[in-house]
């Protein structure tokens, strides 16, 4: 059980990147967070400051209101996982998940105990005596985790564990992790740049980009009030569709004209708008896949944002069918139900409703 305490953390490395810049958060006790962002945004160099492996550059980093900062790694009790989880080629599973609290001189009566829990929690208990070339990768990959939960660390701290495992292992993993979390009741600290596990997995979210914050929130959150076209288009499938608009006002109204189109603003967003100054001025309208829809109902929906286009491609899913309609220059995503056929080349509708409208500063 911890919390963790990020004051203004930065690392510039000896090159002279700055790798993370003025990162603050507070992570409470039995917390499960994501740091989610692209590859090269300073996830990684975060986990590292927190597990004491890379020297703090500025900023204070305290665990359970300790300051940690001069603390070596072995003295702060986080257990790190990695994502090439190197287990000992030549130990048995019992072993490799012994190994830690060998080093550690725990007499021998406490490692059997511990290695048997994490065994029984991970089911790995058939697995004691095999060598790691004689598992699977998800079965390795809880042989690194169950190398973690014997040592009953504080924190948790997993640095992309899933993405050397296959899709369908993944999902597995996924949930395992998930329950894990539930059953350990520690706090666990998950880097990864896949956002289906940002998502699915955690209780708050995280966003990075180029070494610094854009958002910290719920999941839901990030998905429904995303602060910038940044974070809106890194989360959610296939990515939200920006349009760039004009905001005007005529009769009192707020609208966005599309093309042609003018589309009504919800009147409180409207004055949003017209407060901070956009009136004249061109914004993005971010709108996801999932709230557009396509020709068929659509035009008695949302008569009055309706749009046309041609269909460049779709993309069958199973369960649902992605629409890449081109509108005025601009490639639209469009989800519909996998009954809607089209043909590549036909002219299509896309409508939606300005209710699930975002607006954003352009190069958000
Ligand atoms: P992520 O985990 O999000 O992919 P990293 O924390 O690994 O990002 O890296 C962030 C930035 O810091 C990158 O630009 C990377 O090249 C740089 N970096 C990482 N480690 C070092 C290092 N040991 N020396 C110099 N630069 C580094
Ligand atoms: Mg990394």
């Amino acid at each position: 059980m911890a919390s963790l305490y990020l004051k203004n953390l930065s690392k510039t490395y000896p090159g002279g990147v700055t790798a993370v810049r003025d990162f603050s958060l507070e992570i409470k006790d039995q917390e499960f967070l994501i740091l989610v962002g692209p590859s090269g945004c300073g996830k990684t160099t975060v986990l590292r400051m927190i597990a004491g492996l890379e020297e703090i550059s500025a900023g204070e980093l305290s665990i359970d209101d300790r300051l940690v900062n001069d603390v070596a790694a072995k003295d702060r009790d986080i257990a790190m996982v990695f994502q090439n989880y190197a287990l000992y080629p030549h130990l048995s599973v019992y072993d490799n998940m012994a190994f830690g609290l060998k080093l550690r001189k725990i007499p021998k009566a406490e490692i059997r105990k511990n290695v048997q829990e994490a065994a029984r929690i991970l089911a790995l208990e058939d697995l004691l005596k095999r060598k790691p070339k004689e598992l699977s990768g998800g079965q390795r990959q809880r042989v690194a985790l169950g190398r973690a939960i014997v040592r009953k660390p504080k924190v948790f701290l997993m640095d992309e564990p899933l993405s050397n495992l296959d899709a369908q292992l993944r999902t597995q993993m996924r949930i395992e992790i998930a329950k894990l979390h539930k059953n350990l009741q520690t706090t666990f600290v998950y880097v990864t740049h896949d956002q289906t596990e940002a998502m699915t997995m955690g209780t708050r979210i995280v966003v990075m980009r180029d070494g610094l914050i854009q958002q910290i929130d719920s999941p839901q959150a990030i998905y429904d009030q995303p602060v910038n076209m940044f974070v809106a288009g890194f989360l959610g499938s296939p990515g939200m569709n920006f349009l760039e608009v004009l905001i005007i006002e005529e009769n009192g109204c707020i609208f966005a004209k599309l093309a042609d189109a003018l589309l009504p603003v919800p009147t409180a967003e409207g004055q949003r708008l017209k407060e901070q100054g956009y009136l004249d001025r061109e914004v993005v309208l971010g709108i996801r896949a999932e709230h557009l829809c396509g020709s068929g109902d659509f035009l008695d929906r949302y008569p009055e944002c309706a749009l046309r286009g041609r269909l460049e491609f779709s993309e069958l899913r199973g369960a649902e069918t992605y629409h890449y309609v081109r509108i005025d220059g601009r490639e639209v995503v469009v989800r519909v139900s996998p009954e809607l056929r089209a043909e590549t080349g036909q002219e299509v509708g896309a409508g939606f409703t300005m209710a699930k409208a975002h607006f954003f500063d352009q190069e958000s």
